[in-house]
């Protein structure tokens, strides 16, 4: 008997490839190890728990149970997969070997604390998963302070949600602004002024040096020496891919587990697939790239060709006071055109060619992101056919 398709991880990767593969295959043999329970639920939704009151419970779309029951999978749930066996494919859990045929990785990756002294620092906060939010909730819930360190993409989200929810938010960042790695100034500035009409403190330019229990709260010392009382501290200052199983397994892995455009990492029949993986040297922890990336995989799985060509894909900021949405490349923007009104942004970026590489829309203008992002994909394209180039584009 043939030896099933084994993923580890039950997140959106795992899930978004079992469906996939379900799709081409109703019977062929599938084996999900994950550390956790399997159930299914969508990660973006943790950006605004607070403001809706939702509970980790709230969030379950389907047990894992459920799930494994609906798509003809054998779960093992609450298995972590302790190492694997290349040569003889195999994994093991508690012990035992499994066998597989091909074995995917969707380990997904965690929450960066950053480096910072102090007698509680055991007690800062992540919120990447479903079960770091249920071990939370009841903390985040009680408090009246929370400080946010990072102030990127998911930390700006959570910042807005908690402030909507009548917490009083502090955000601390190293950058002299928000969303620093992702757009232009010019962006940023509205979306920082909502921030702080809604009572969000904002210490730009800092990092957290120190956390130390105060009395029943906390005090985190800034390092420009400023302290702040809080009742509980977040962490949202990026992520590391899950990488150490792969690692100690022989395969190559960098920011994340290395793999082609094939999602074929550098040993035979394991392939990686979400967070966990470094696509053609780039992390792309979002949606979309594991969805096309899974319409991929599916095929390799069942052994046909596929290769994976990522078109621009729009990112958005989920801040409903002021959203803003992106997409494309900035690293070769030499001019920006952009329409600035009180009430919103489009900003279109060309390189020295005059090629269109990327845009930012924010507040009202967000209804002009489609547009933009076909004219974007257009553009792209037509550069690809025409040169031959593939530029990478987020
Ligand atoms: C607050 C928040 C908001 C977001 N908003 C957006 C958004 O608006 N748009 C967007 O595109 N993306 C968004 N993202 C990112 C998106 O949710 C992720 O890219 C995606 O969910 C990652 O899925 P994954 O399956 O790769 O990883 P995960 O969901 O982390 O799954 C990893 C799985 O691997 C298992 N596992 C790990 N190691 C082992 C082991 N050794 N053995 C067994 N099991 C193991 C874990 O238990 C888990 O089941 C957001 C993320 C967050 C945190």
């Amino acid at each position: 008997m043939t030896a099933p398709i084994v993923i580890i991880g039950s997140g959106f990767a795992a899930n978004q490839l079992v469906r996939t593969v379900r799709r081409m295959d109703a019977l062929i043999p599938i084996q999900v190890f994950t550390a956790d329970e399997g159930a299914e639920y969508n990660k973006p939704d943790l950006s605004h728990v607070f403001s809706k009151k939702q509970t980790a419970q709230d969030l379950v779309v389907k047990t894992g149970e459920d799930f494994a029951k609906e798509h003809n999978i054998e779960l093992f749930a609450n298995t972590l997969i302790d190492s694997v066996d290349t040569q003889a494919q195999q994994v093991m859990a508690n012990g035992r070997p499994h066998a597989y045929s091909k074995l995917v990785f969707a380990t997904g990756a965690k929450a960066f604390v950053p480096p910072m002294l102090g007698n509680a620092v055991e007690q800062v906060i992540t919120l990447n998963s479903l079960q770091e939010y249920q071990v939370a909730e009841a903390k985040i819930s009680r408090a009246k302070r929370v400080s946010v360190i990072g102030g990127g993409l998911i930390g700006v989200e959570i910042a807005m949600d908690l402030a909507s929810s009548g917490k009083v938010v502090t955000v601390v960042e190293p950058n002299h602004r928000l969303l620093a790695n992702l757009i232009p100034e010019f962006v940023v500035l509205p979306l920082e002024k909502q921030l702080e009409q809604q009572g969000v403190q904002l210490a730009l330019g800092n990092d957290v040096a120190e956390v130390n229990h105060s009395g029943n709260a906390f005090a985190i010392t800034l390092s420009r020496d400023q302290v702040v009382e809080t009742d509980v501290v977040i962490s949202a200052a990026g992520l590391r891919a899950n990488t150490k199983l792969a690692m100690k397994s022989g395969i190559k892995v960098d920011k994340g587990i290395m793999v082609d455009a094939r999602l074929q990492t550098s040993v035979a029949n394991v392939y990686a697939l979400g967070d966990c993986a470094e696509i053609q040297g780039r992390m792309r922890p979002y949606l979309q790239p594991i969805v096309l990336g899974a319409n991929v995989l599916g095929k390799q799985l069942l052994g046909q060709e596929a290769q994976l060509v990522l078109p621009p894909m729009m990112v958005k900021v989920k801040t409903p006071s002021y959203p803003i949405q992106l997409a494309g490349c900035f690293d070769t923007a030499v001019h920006w055109d952009a329409q600035i009104s009180p009430t919103g942004i489009i900003a279109k970026a060309t390189d020295e060619d005059h090629q269109f590489v990327g845009f930012v829309v924010a507040g009202k203008q967000v209804d002009q992101a489609f547009p933009l992002l076909r004219e974007l994909t257009t553009s792209v394209m037509s550069l690809r056919n025409s040169t031959g180039i593939t530029r990478i584009i987020q």
